[in-house]
Formats: C-alpha cells, structure tokens, sequence
C-alpha cells in the first residue's frame, strides 16, 4: 500500500487544518476516545459546593503555619525524593496496612485506577464492577480500551451476591473493582459478600476504600490472605483532596509489576512533604471526620423526616431520589447558590441526587433550601 502523504497546508485557511487532522485523527486514535467524553467537573465559583465529598472544614489556623514552615525547606530545584520510605511507613502506620505489604503511590487515586487497567490492558479481558460505582473503572476501562462489564445492583441499590459471581463467571474479568463504600449509594456491602468475591474472583479484586475515614471499616487485615486482593485509599475525601495522593496496598509482588507503570517521580515534593506533616499530626483531620459523620446521620434523619426516600451512608454524602423532580430540584438549588450532584440522564439513576457533608451551616442552607423546593 502507497504512503498516504498529508497534505501541506496553508496556514489561512484553518478549516482545512481542522477537517485534515479530524480524518487524521480518524485513522490513528482508538473510537472509544473519539466517542467517549472527559471527566466533567462543574464550575462552582460563589456557590456552597456539595457536589464532589470534599473535607468542607478549613484547618485551624495554627495548624495552617506549622504545616507552611514544614514546606519552608522543601528543595523545589531537586527531583522529589524517589524512595520517600518516612513517608510510605507513616502511610502503612495510618492506614493500619501489614508491614510487609508494599505500596504503590498514585496522584489521586484516580492515577492508580489507571495504572491498574493499564497493565492489564492489552489482554482483551474486562474491567468489572457493580453498577452503579464509582465512574472512573469505566471510564479508564474505556480509555485504554477495555470492555467494561457493570453488574447491576439490585432495586434497592444492594450488591446480588450471586449476579455478580455469574458476571465474572461469564466474562473473566482482569480486574473486578469494588468501591466500599459504594459510591454513589454510600452503602457499605457486607464483608461476607466481598470475601465470597474476592474467593471467586478469576483475577484481581480491587477494594476500593476512599471513604474509609467516614465507614472505618477496612480489608487491611485480610491483606496477604488472598493473592488476588488489593487496596486502594486516597486522602483526598477525609481533607486533602488539593494534595491528590492515593495509595494501593498489596503484596509486593504485586506491586513490583504495578509501581513499574508508575512515572518516575509522580509524587511531587510539596505533596510528599505535607502528606508526611497531616499523617504524623492525624487528630485534627480525625476530628473533622468525626463532626462529618455526626453531620451526616443529622441530615440524613432530617431528610427521612421530610418524607424523601434518601439511602442510608457509611461515606460523607447521602443518595436521595426525587421521583419526577430531581432536575427542577437541582436547578432550583443552583439558583440558589447550592451545587449538589445530579444524576439526571444516568441510565439507572436519573431522578437521583447525591448531596456531600458540609458543615452544619451549609448543611441547614442546604435542607432549607430543599424543603422550599419539594
Ligand atoms: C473520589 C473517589 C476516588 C478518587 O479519589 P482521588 O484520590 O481524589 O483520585 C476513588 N474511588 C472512589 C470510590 C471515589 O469516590
């Protein structure tokens, strides 16, 4: 077949360049990249955010200027340090991780997910997890050109045990995700059933705890006792989502292959030298977490006694589901000034809402607001 050559444009006439490279494009990149769509993040200048289950508290203001003299001697002209082991032992010291397990360090957790589907990309097998979940496993599925098998959970949004060990029957996926809890239901699936999966399982089973600090249960001490377990966790909800650090904890033979994917240095100084300040000083974040879970059981019972269907939550947000209003509801919330999550148009949730914690304050302006609307 001849060279197909591009043609050599003329730089005043942009529509050419942009019709040449759309066919260029058409031939080089993968269809599910031309079709897919970015991760979209609202804009929420001048509104309360309770839309993405950030830490709504500001840190005490004493706490602000140790944290700042702990970057005052951060080398900014060097690499960040590529084997931070203070930091990786405080990581394992929080998170309650077995020594012996190694770590791989991620920009978010997000960036892990990542590294997950791309070593296993290639091999054709799917990335599976309930649906719904967390949106990012199929979406990265996607993006490295995955299928992405989702197993419905059950009207009332709980995993079927058995659908689910049939999916992976059929379909052998590579690697199975499970977010517990489960966002965006904030339920938190029985262990049993996690265990009866993760024995089941042909591959990987991912535990997915980004909400740890808010459910406090964890599958750290089941670490070694399945070759096919790993953990994710991030400290992006429990207050740092501005730092983007998440951890996957596992085997090390596990972790040899994954952290090969890792680029160098991923994790930059400023974040390795404040994540090392908030784990060696965890009671303030602690205690933040503390308030957001008594604000959550306050707003959910608020929520139950104006009569709507909201789920119980072991996270810091509560799914709620607003038959035939949710959209005017989240329209007239941004009105006023309130951003909250709406899953209108999502194939399985779309007359639901999904509002994170704030502090008592934003949580008042938000169920007056509600309650005005209903
Ligand atoms: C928010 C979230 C993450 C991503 O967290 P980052 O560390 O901020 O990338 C991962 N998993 C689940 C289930 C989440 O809800």
């Amino acid at each position: 077949m001849p060279i197909q050559r591009l043609p050599v444009l003329d730089k005043e006439t942009m529509k050419d360049l942009d019709s040449t490279i759309r066919m260029l494009q058409g031939r080089l990149l993968r269809p599910e990249l031309l079709q897919g769509a970015a991760y979209s993040v609202p804009r929420s200048e001048g509104l309360v955010k309770l839309d993405s289950m950030e830490n709504p508290y500001d840190l005490p203001d004493e706490m602000r200027w140790k944290w700042l003299e702990s970057l005052s001697e951060a080398k900014l002209n060097r690499y960040p340090d590529a084997h931070p082991d203070l930091l990786l032992e405080q990581i394992k010291l929080h998170g309650d991780i077995p020594p012996e397990m190694g770590l791989v360090l991620g920009n978010g957790s997000d960036e892990l997910i990542q590294i997950l589907v791309a070593a296993v990309a290639g091999t054709g097998k799917p990335i599976l997890a309930a649906e719904p979940s967390f949106t990012m496993y199929r979406l990265l599925a996607g993006h490295l050109g995955l299928p992405f098998v989702g197993v419905p959970l059950d009207s009332d949004l709980r995993l079927d045990r058995t659908a689910f060990i049939e999916a992976m029957k059929n379909c052998s996926p590579s690697i199975v995700f499970l977010d517990w809890p489960n966002n965006p239901s904030g339920r938190l699936f029985p262990a049993e059933d996690l265990e009866a999966i993760i024995e089941a399982a042909p591959g990987l089973v991912v535990v997915d705890e980004a909400y740890h600090a808010f459910s406090q249960q964890t599958f750290a001490s089941r670490l070694g006792q399945y070759p096919n377990l790993l953990l994710l966790r991030t400290l992006s909800k429990e207050g740092l989502a501005g730092l983007r650090l998440g951890f996957l904890a596992g085997p090390r033979v596990w972790t040899e292959q994954l952290d090969k994917l890792r680029l160098p240095y991923n994790i930059n100084i400023l974040t390795q030298q404040s994540a090392l300040f908030f784990l060696r000083h965890p009671e303030v974040l602690a205690q933040q977490a503390a308030q957001i879970r008594e604000q959550r059981d306050w707003l959910y019972g608020k929520m139950l006694e104006l009569g709507i269907r909201v789920w119980s939550s072991q996270a810091n947000f509560l799914l709620f589901c607003l038959p035939g209003k949710a959209a005017t509801v989240d329209s007239g919330l941004r009105k006023k000034k309130i951003l909250i999550k709406s899953f209108t148009g999502h194939p399985r949730l779309s007359d639901h809402l999904r509002v994170s914690i704030g502090t008592r304050q934003e949580n008042e302006a938000f169920l007056a607001a509600l309650e005005s609307l209903l």
